[in-house]
This record gives structure tokens, sequence and C-alpha cells, in this order.
């Protein structure tokens, strides 16, 4: 990692961090360079881990000075290149890893509260929550390695928001440092606090271009008693959407998440994981994974689930599902689910989407988009799955069998925005969950132009007037 920045300034971070929070070494810096899908390759002239608030205060604020960017990174997921550092000659860059502050600083079982630094693994933040017999309800496949100040950052969805709203909604408190090294203190842990304007809500979704989230306070819910899920075969979308109606006024809030899967996408799961089983015994063109969640106990639960599933079975709203009978086969339920992703590379090269709908729209996007996908590329295989109990649909594309993947690939960026043209047309969002890292500054252009992206960019410049925060990404170059 040969690096852009003068050898004094290195020697000045590495004052701040110790050696251990500052990375010169290739290999060292090679996983932070990296990129989940493959799609950048990132270039910093160091990688910083500070292992406190003041140590990233004071990292943020020599960078300031010497007009160096700062591209902070938690567990590096992000599917939108926003935590890839592009350094080059003029303008180098560094990461910011929350990496080391990972410390859970407070867990308040009677405010219903925890309180935890932005390197928190999320699987560890809801492990803390259930030993304290309290529930975090933020839950993503990649739960094992994102943190907490990227989740904050994404204002990430997953599978619960149908229940407990986006990352947005879980937090009270936030603890961020701000482009010229101040700190911004904000690390209450009140459900009432009408003191002016909501700033904390600013960081959340800003995919790291105003500031470096250190710490947040988060609400916790009580841990459910009984969890009890289902997978049930359905002949269309508009078949689904009908359930979802009929399960959250039977359910109410005991609904936790209602996911759909295409078979596409489920076959494809079916051939990447050998041990994987078909849920049912015929297939369908469509399935629904839902699970409910009660303060009651495990048999309250399922009873509930089944009198729900054979009460839609009798109206023939449904006509096959199944319940999970135990715990191992409830995980299998739910790896069918969150394998997609992986195992869609046994289509060969695909093109992803993220998009969201009103949840009525939902069957009429999909109908749209499929189409339209088959005028384009035909042949292409869709593999649509999501949580649809949101709104929120995966609308990916494997290539045609066949057909060369770099060819396909060429396709990405018209069919890219055709499909979010068609979302947008039905009130819907180009992107869901995911943000809008490098890879969708067109589509924020397109779709966000006029006073909405003048406020953006006037709110940058007030916090941010050098542009040293994840330079390039959200608002663009
Ligand atoms: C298999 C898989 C499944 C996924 N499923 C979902 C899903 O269901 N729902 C969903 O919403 N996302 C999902 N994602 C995307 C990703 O996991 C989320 O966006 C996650 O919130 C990112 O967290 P991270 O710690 O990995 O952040 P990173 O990837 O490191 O960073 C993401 C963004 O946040 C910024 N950032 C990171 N840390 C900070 C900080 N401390 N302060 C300021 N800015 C910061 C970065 O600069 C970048 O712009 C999935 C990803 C994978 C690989």
């Amino acid at each position: 990692m040969p690096s852009l920045i003068d050898p004094r300034i290195v020697r000045e971070f590495q004052e701040i961090t110790g050696p251990a929070g500052c990375l010169t070494g290739p290999a060292d810096a090679a996983p932070f360079l990296a990129e989940w899908r493959g799609r950048y390759h990132g270039v910093a002239d160091l990688v910083l881990l500070p292992a406190t608030t003041a140590e990233a205060a004071a990292i943020i604020r020599l960078c300031g000075h010497h007009g160096i960017g700062v591209v902070p990174q938690g567990g590096n997921t992000g599917l939108v290149g926003g935590a890839v550092a592009r350094s080059q000659v003029g303008s180098p860059e560094v990461i910011l890893s929350a990496r080391r502050l990972h410390a859970i600083r407070d867990l308040d079982p009677d405010n219903y509260t925890i309180t935890a630094e932005a390197g928190c693994v999320l699987a560890a933040l809801q492990s803390a929550a259930e030993e304290a017999d309290r529930f975090f309800p933020l839950s993503l496949a990649s739960e094992g390695s994102c943190m907490l100040g990227g989740n904050l950052s994404t204002n990430a969805g997953g599978t619960n928001v149908l229940r407990y709203g986006t990352a947005r909604e879980l937090v009270l408190g936030l603890e961020v440092v701000l482009p010229d090294g101040r700190v911004f203190d904000a690390l209450r842990a009140l459900r009432k606090d009408n003191t002016g304007y909501d700033l904390k809500q600013l960081f959340i979704g800003a995919e790291g271009t105003l500031g470096f989230i250190t710490a947040a306070t988060c609400t916790l819910y009580p841990r459910p008693r009984g969890v009890a899920t289902a997978v049930v075969a359905l002949p269309d979308p508009a078949a689904a959407i009908a359930l979802h109606s009929r399960a959250r006024l039977a359910l109410g809030d005991e609904l936790i998440a209602f996911e759909l899967l295409g078979r596409q996408a489920l076959d494809f799961v079916l051939e990447y994981r050998p041990a994987a089983r078909d849920p049912l015994s015929r297939p369908a063109p469509w399935y629904v994974l839902l699970e409910i969640a009660t303060a009651r106990d495990q048999a309250s639960a399922e009873a509930d689930l089944e009198a729900f599933l054979a009460d839609c079975l009798e109206s023939g709203l449904l006509s096959d599902g199944v319940a999970a009978r135990s715990g191992p086969q409830r995980e299998a339920f739910w790896g069918l689910r969150h394998d997609i992703s992986d195992a869609q590379r046994v289509g060969g090269a695909s093109i992803k989407n993220d998009v969201s709908v009103p949840v009525s729209q939902v069957a009429a996007f999909l109908e749209a988009a499929q189409r339209r996908v088959g005028e384009m590329a035909p042949g292409t295989r869709v593999v649509a799955f999501g949580h649809v109990g949101d709104g929120n649909i995966h609308f990916n594309l494997s290539q045609p069998v066949g057909m060369e993947p770099a060819a396909f690939l060429d396709l990405w960026e018209g069919l890219t925005a055709e499909i979010g043209a068609v979302a947008v047309g039905l009130g819907g969002s180009f992107s869901a969950e995911h943000g809008i890292g490098l890879l969708k500054v067109p589509e924020l252009h397109r779709y966000r132009g006029g006073v909405e992206l003048d406020l953006m960019r006037s709110i940058k410049q007030v916090l941010d007037p050098a542009g040293i925060m994840n330079p390039g990404k959200v608002l663009g170059d």
C-alpha cells in the first residue's frame, strides 16, 4: 500500500492510535479494501482503527487539517460500495474502521436500552440483549459481521422491519465525531425528548458522509417467549399480498416477518446447498416464510400460527404450507431465505436490485418488472425475494443459460434503470435498504433532484464544508 501521505503525517496518526491502530502494510489492509460483491476494489493510504472516541476525533481533526478523505467502515458488508476508499494523487483517503470500538457501554434492562460502540457486531448486540432477557430486533443475513455503526449509517432494514421498524426507529441516542473533530454527544436514553431538531437522525442513513458514529443508545424489546415459523406455497404475488393483509389483521403485532421467495430463488439454494431440503412436497411458483413471536410460551405461538394457517386453508387463501416443528427446522427454513444471495452464484453472472413499493403495489411491480426484463433480455432468470411485508423486493436477475457473463453484465445499467423506473412509477423507491454509496449516485440525481437534493447538499455543506467525510458517496463527486 504505497502511501500518498507524507511519512511525518503517518507518524502523527501512529501517535494517536499506537501501532495496533494504524495499518500500513498491504496484507493487513487487504480485508478493508475488498468489497463484498467484488464490484469495487479500494485504494487507501492507511487503515486507522481508533480504540476510543477521543482517538477517532483526533484522527478526523488531523485528516481535516491535511485535506485527507475519511472513509468510515464497519463490517464492510455494504452492498453499494459505500465503504470503498478511492485514494488518488491529490486526494488521499484513509479508511476509518470502527472495529476496535466494540464495547457495550451500558445495558439498562428496566429502561429497555443498550448503549454500544459502533464496532459492535450486530450478532453480539443481539446476544447481549438476550442474556439480559431482552430482544434487539434488528436482524440481517450479514449479522455475524456487520456492525452497529454500519447498520445505523445505512439505516439497515432486514427481516423484522414489519414489526419493529428499520435501524432508525431503534435509536434513542447517538455519539458522532463531526468532520471538524468535535464530538456530537447526544447519547440520551430517552423516549421523550422534544428539544429542538432531532439532529441524531441526520447521521442515520447518511452513509458516513456527515460524521463518524462512535456509539449509540438503542431501544430493546421484551424477549419473545414463543416463536413459530412456517413456509407456505402460493400461486402468485397477489396471493402473498392478500395473505399478508389477513395475517396482520389476525395476528396483529405477533407477526414479525413476512418474506417472499420465488421458485427460482429456491431452486438456486437447493442446487447450491445440497443439504437443503425443499420445504414442501410439491413445487410452487411462490413461497412466503412467515414468523410470529409472542410474549406467551412456545406452545401458544405454535397454536396461534396453526390456527391462522388452518383458517387460511379453509377459506381457500392457501393450499399448502408447513409449520416448523423444531428449532433446527425453523433454522432450516431461514437458511433457505438467507442463502439466496450466495446461491445465486450457481446461475452465473447476476444483476441485483433492491427496490421498494407500497405493499399494495408489490404484485403490480413484479408483474411489470418481469415483463420488461423479458422484453429487454429474453431468457434472464428472475430471482425475486424479499421483505415483502414492508414492500421491499430484491429483484435480482441471473444471466440466461449459455450467455457470456460479460455480455449480461453489460446490460446492468439499462436493466437497473428500467426496474428502478417501474418501482418509482408505482410510488416506490429505487433503493430500499442498501443505500446509495457509489453504486446508486446517478439514480439519486435522477429521482431526488430539485429541492430534496438541494437540501441534502446544504446539510453536507454546513457539516462538512471541506468534503472530507466519505468523498463521492451519496451525493457524488
Ligand atoms: C449476505 C448479506 C445480507 C444482507 N442483508 C441485508 C438486509 O437484509 N438488510 C439491509 O439493510 N442490509 C443488508 N445487507 C447489507 C449490509 O449488511 C448492511 O448495509 C449493513 O448495515 C452494513 O453494515 P456494515 O457494518 O457492514 O457497514 P459497512 O459496509 O462497513 O459500511 C456501510 C456504510 O456505512 C458507513 N459506515 C460504516 N460504519 C460507520 C460509522 N461508524 N460511522 C459512519 N459511517 C459508517 C460506510 O462508510 C458505508 O457508507 C446485507 C449484506 C450481505 C452481505
